[in-house]
C-alpha cells in the first residue's frame, strides 16, 4: 500500500467490547484523539454476562456508570455454589475489600453496545464492520491494514495501538506473540432460556455455579437476568464429551439431567435459542506489549470462566493502559512491564490460584465447607466480587500459600 493513502491517527483502538470501549474513552477524556475499528455491528452477541463488582469502579472512571445504572440490568450481589446437596454462598456486601459491593448481570449485547455508544457520546469513533487485517510494527509508527465490509481496503499509521479485539487476538496472531495456556483444553456449551425458575429459595441477585455431582471438575453456570431469562451454560473438559448426544441443545440438557439440584430448578424452563459452543478459549501472549502497542483483555490472557473474571480483567487493563499511555504521549517515560504488565499479572495469577485451587477440588472444598470462619469468607468474598489487586487481603497477598493452609483444614474424602 502507497504511504499516502494512510490515514493518520494518534492511537488506534481494536475492537469496541469492554476493554476497547472503556480504554477508548479514558483517552479521549484526556483530550486525545482516538479510533476504535470494530469488525462487527452492535448489538452483538457476546459470551461472559456475570459482571463482577470491581468492574465497575472502571465504569465509573469512564463516566458510563450512571447509564448503566439506568439500563435495567438484573442487580448481582455475589456468587453462590452447589454440590451434591450442598450450598455455599459469597456475598459482596459483606467483602473485606472497600470497594462495590453489587454489580450486574448482563446481556453482553446490550451492555457492550450501551458502553461503545457512552464512549462515542464522549467524542470517540467507532467504525464498525471494519476489520483488522494486517499490521507492520517494523517502521517509525505502527501501520494496520483494514478492510471495509464491501471488501476495500485502507491503511492507517497511528503512535499507539491498543488491541482489545478478545478472541480475534489480533496482534498475537500476526504478530506471533501467541503461546499455549497451562490449562487444559475445555469446551463450553450455553444459551439463554426463559427460566421459569419458581423456587423461591432461588437468589436472581447471584450467579449459581453448580458443580456436577460426579465429576467435580465439570461445572454449570446459572446467570438470571432481570427479563424472566436466565445464561445457562456447562464447561466440561473435550474428554467428558466422549458419548454423548452430538446435538449442542441435548448435550446440554443431559449434563443438567445428571446433576439433581439445577435440573429441578430448569424443569420448567422454555429451551427456545439455539445452544452455542465454545472450545478452547483459553489463551496466552509471551509478553503484554511491544514498542508501539499493548494488549488488552481476552486479546491477552484468558484463564477460565468459573469465577466470572473476564470482563473485570479487561477493563482493569484498559484503565491501566489509558493512564499509562496518557502520562506517555505527554511526554512522560514509561515503563510498560514494571508499570503495566507485572501488577496486571499481579491479579491475573491471584485468580489463577483460585481457578487451578478449583478444578483440583481444594478451593471447592473451602467453598462448601460448613464450618469456615466469616472473616476468610468475607476475604474470599473480595476475590470474587474482583478485588484481586487488594495486597491487604492475605488471600491475595499469598493465595497458594494461603489456600493450601485452608483446603487442608476443610479437605472432603476423594
Ligand atoms: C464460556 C465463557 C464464559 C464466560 N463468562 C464470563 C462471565 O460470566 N463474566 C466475565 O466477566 N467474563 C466471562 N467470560 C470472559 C469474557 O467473555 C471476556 O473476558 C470479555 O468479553 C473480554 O472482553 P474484551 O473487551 O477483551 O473482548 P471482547 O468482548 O471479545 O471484544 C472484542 C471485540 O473485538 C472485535 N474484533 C475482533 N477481531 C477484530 C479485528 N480483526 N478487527 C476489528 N475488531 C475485531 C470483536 O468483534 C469484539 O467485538 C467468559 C468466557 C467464556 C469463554
Amino acid at each position: 500500500m502507497n504511504p499516502v493513502e494512510f490515514e493518520r491517527r494518534r492511537i488506534l483502538v481494536i475492537g469496541a467490547g469492554p476493554s476497547g470501549a472503556i480504554a477508548a474513552a479514558l483517552l479521549k477524556r484526556n483530550g486525545h484523539d482516538v479510533l476504535v475499528l470494530e469488525r462487527q455491528r452492535f448489538p452483538r452477541f457476546s459470551i461472559g454476562e456475570s459482571l463482577l463488582a470491581h468492574c465497575l469502579d472502571f465504569v465509573e472512571e469512564a463516566g458510563m456508570l450512571d447509564a448503566v445504572r439506568a439500563a435495567g440490568f438484573q442487580v448481582k450481589h455475589g456468587a453462590a455454589f452447589s454440590w451434591d446437596g450442598r450450598y455455599s454462598e459469597f456475598d459482596f456486601r459483606e467483602k473485606f475489600t472497600p470497594g462495590k459491593d453489587s454489580t450486574f448481570q448482563v446481556q453482553r449485547a446490550t451492555f457492550d453496545a450501551l458502553l461503545a455508544d457512552q464512549a462515542a457520546a464522549q467524542g470517540v469513533e467507532i467504525r464498525y464492520e471494519e476489520e483488522i487485517v494486517s499490521v507492520d510494527m517494523d517502521g517509525p509508527k505502527p501501520r494496520l491494514g483494514v478492510r471495509r465490509l464491501d471488501g476495500s481496503h485502507y491503511g492507517v499509521e497511528c503512535d499507539f495501538v491498543l488491541d482489545g479485539s478478545g478472541y480475534g487476538r489480533v496482534l498475537p496472531r500476526l504478530l506471533d506473540l501467541d503461546t499455549p495456556s497451562a490449562f487444559p483444553v475445555r469446551r463450553a456449551l450455553f444459551t439463554h432460556v426463559e427460566d421459569r425458575i419458581d423456587d423461591p429459595a432461588f437468589d436472581r441477585e447471584k450467579i449459581l455455579v453448580s458443580v456436577h455431582p460426579r465429576f467435580r471438575d465439570v461445572w454449570f453456570w446459572s446467570i438470571p437476568f432481570s427479563d424472566g431469562r436466565c445464561s445457562v451454560g456447562v464447561v466440561a473438559e473435550a474428554g467428558r464429551y466422549a458419548g454423548r448426544p452430538e446435538d449442542l441443545q441435548a448435550c446440554l440438557q443431559q449434563f443438567i439431567e445428571e446433576t439433581p439440584h439445577l435440573a429441578r430448578l430448569l424443569r420448567n424452563a422454555r429451551w427456545d435459542t439455539p445452544v452455542r459452543v465454545l472450545d478452547g478459549y483459553s489463551a496466552n501472549v509471551k509478553r503484554l506489549h511491544g514498542p508501539g502497542f499493548a494488549l488488552l483483555g481476552n486479546a491477552a490472557e484468558f484463564l477460565d470462566p468459573v469465577f466470572s473474571s473476564g470482563v473485570t480483567i479487561a477493563m482493569r487493563s484498559a484503565s491501566m493502559a489509558a493512564g499509562l499511555l496518557h502520562r506517555q504521549l505527554s511526554g512522560e517515560a514509561v515503563d510498560w512491564e514494571a508499570e503495566f504488565a507485572v501488577p496486571l499479572k499481579r491479579g491475573v495469577d491471584t485468580f489463577r490460584a483460585y481457578v487451578e485451587g478449583w478444578y483440583d477440588g481444594s478451593f471447592q472444598d473451602v467453598i462448601f465447607h460448613p464450618g469456615s470462619s466469616a472473616e476468610i469468607r468475607r476475604m474470599i468474598s473480595s476475590i470474587l466480587a474482583g478485588y484481586a489487586w487488594d495486597a491487604s487481603n492475605p488471600y491475595v497477598a499469598e493465595p497458594k500459600r494461603r489456600l493450601r493452609v485452608l483446603a487442608e483444614l476443610c479437605a472432603t474424602p476423594r
